[in-house]
């Protein structure tokens, strides 16, 4: 039986992250994958949603070509093309880990693996063998997929997942988009930038609900503007699939409302991959959905370990793969401090985007904090008004006896690139007189983060 240090089960950004972290620091590793290497993010997610959004910025760009003093005839899309573009980087980047895999030495194992007691895991092939290994220590990151709700069974046609979203091979003429989180939201703008009728319909009050309530109500006014339906505080009760289309029947505070479509994506959340991979044989303790876990990812059972979507903190690639460093470099014996969750930035790719970190202002005032709070919208700022990206803006709260920075809220074009500012700032636990002093350069988007802290303490420039 071919033994190891260290066997990492899946291979998203938490598990190839975790294991050329481990070869990294010395350990004989190896990890199992079923399907391509990368996982969701490489193959399902952050990257080919992306890629598909980036299509749709600049078929944005170019039928509003005129906005700029430019002439563009003939503007179309090829929807297959798109999606063509979408699968091909997706693929290059799973080859990427598949090279990075070599590079650090880390055996990759195909097939399913299942998790037996003993710290050992075998692993079924797609030719049906069965070969089992061991290790000293097992690091679970076997991922998540879509949740399905049994008001939205999904068949893959007319309900679909996020898979399915990405590589529909017809665009649709009518979509209906269940959930307005960061999924929903990104799919909701692809799709209505493309031409098709987007209708959102949300639970909550708001949409992106986990986001202060300023970039909600910007959000969806943005939305608004660019041609999406949103219907909040309402629930699909029930999707009537025998037709051509769909109806879905939507409880609103109004009553009940049916709306056609040709198809339905559930963007209703995750639902982590924790049957059927041995986890009742070796006693490895769960709680709603997810794998219980220490400050170091240690499971109950020693020598097994658990990181990514299938642990209680925020489901995202950089969470993965931050935890899955961490758990390496504790097992090395380094000294590691335990991740702070509190300071994990947030981003959504749509038009604007949209970027956050700490708490927003509700959350700070619910907990009875004293805070300053400083907003600079984008129509102040030069570099948004050249570029024509003057929606949106930077909110930042500081806690006003200390100084704090609390929480920071962007949303706007390019604020996921910008939010890295704020989760630095909030990790050297820098104060606003300090980001205030710190000189940004002219003309950028950055300077409205710079402002917004102005706002804060009265001493804003261009408002
Ligand atoms: C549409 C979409 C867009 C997203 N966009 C972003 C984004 O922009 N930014 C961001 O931070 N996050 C984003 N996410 C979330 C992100 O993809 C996940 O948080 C991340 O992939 C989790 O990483 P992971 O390593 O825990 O698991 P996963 O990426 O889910 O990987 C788990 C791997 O384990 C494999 N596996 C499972 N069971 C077994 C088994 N028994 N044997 C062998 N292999 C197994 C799976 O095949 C999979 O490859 C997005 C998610 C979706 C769905």
């Amino acid at each position: 039986m071919s033994s190891f240090d260290i066997i990492v089960l899946g291979s998203g950004p938490g598990g190839y992250v975790t294991a050329i972290r481990a070869s990294q620091l010395g350990f004989k590793t190896a990890i199992i994958e079923k399907e391509s290497l990368g996982g969701v993010c490489l193959n399902w997610g952050c990257i080919p949603t992306k890629a598909l959004l980036k299509s749709a910025q600049v078929f944005e760009y170019l039928k509003h070509a005129d906005d700029y003093g430019l002439k563009v005839e003939g503007v179309d899309k090829d929807f297959n093309a798109v999606v063509k573009r979408s699968r091909g980087v997706a693929d290059g980047m799973s080859k990427g880990v598949q090279f990075l895999m070599k590079k650090n030495k880390i055996e990759v194992i195909k097939g399913y693996g299942t998790l037996k007691a003993g710290k050992k895991v075998s692993v079924k092939a797609e030719d049906g063998t069965v070969t089992e290994y061991s290790a000293n220590n097992i690091i679970i990151a076997t991922g998540a997929r879509s949740r399905e709700l049994p008001s939205l069974p999904q068949d893959g046609k007319k309900i679909i997942g996020y898979r399915e979203a990405m590589t529909l091979d017809k665009q649709p003429k009518k979509m209906i988009v269940v959930g307005s989180g960061a999924i929903g939201i990104e799919f909701a703008y692809f799709y209505n930038s493309m031409g098709t009728d987007v209708t959102v319909v949300e639970y909550l009050p708001n949409i992106v609900p986990v986001e202060d309530e300023d970039v909600s109500k910007q959000l969806e006014r943005s939305f608004k503007k660019a041609g999406v339906k949103i219907m909040t505080s309402a629930e699909v009760i029930s999707v009537d699939t025998s037709g051509d289309g769909v109806k879905a029947t939507v409880k609103t505070a109004k009553g009940e409302q049916i709306l056609e479509a040709d198809i339905v994506l559930s963007a209703v959340g995750i639902k982590t991959n924790i049957e059927n991979i041995g986890l009742e044989e070796v006693g490895i303790a769960t709680d709603r959905d997810k794998i219980l876990v220490n400050d170091y990812y240690q499971t109950n059972i020693p020598g097994y370990y658990a990181i990514g979507d299938v642990t209680p903190g925020q489901a995202l690639a950089h969470v993965a793969s931050a935890e899955g460093i961490l758990c390496v470099e504790k097992l090395a014996n380094m000294h590691v401090e335990p991740l702070d969750y509190g300071n994990i930035p947030g981003c959504t790719y749509c038009s604007p985007e949209i970027a956050s970190v700490g708490l927003t202002e509700k959350q700070a005032r619910d907990k009875g904090i004293d805070i300053k709070v400083g907003k600079f919208p984008f129509s102040a700022s030069g570099k948004a008004q050249a570029s024509g990206a003057s929606d949106g803006f930077v909110k930042v709260i500081f806690d006003a006896k200390y100084g704090e920075w609390l929480g920071c809220h962007m949303i706007g074009a390019g604020v996921t690139d910008m939010i890295a500012e704020a989760v630095l700032g909030r990790k050297l636990e820098t104060t606003g007189h300090e980001v205030l002093k710190a000189v940004h350069p002219h003309p950028t988007m950055s300077e409205a983060v710079m402002e917004a802290v102005a706002a804060a303490y009265d001493e804003v420039i261009h408002l």
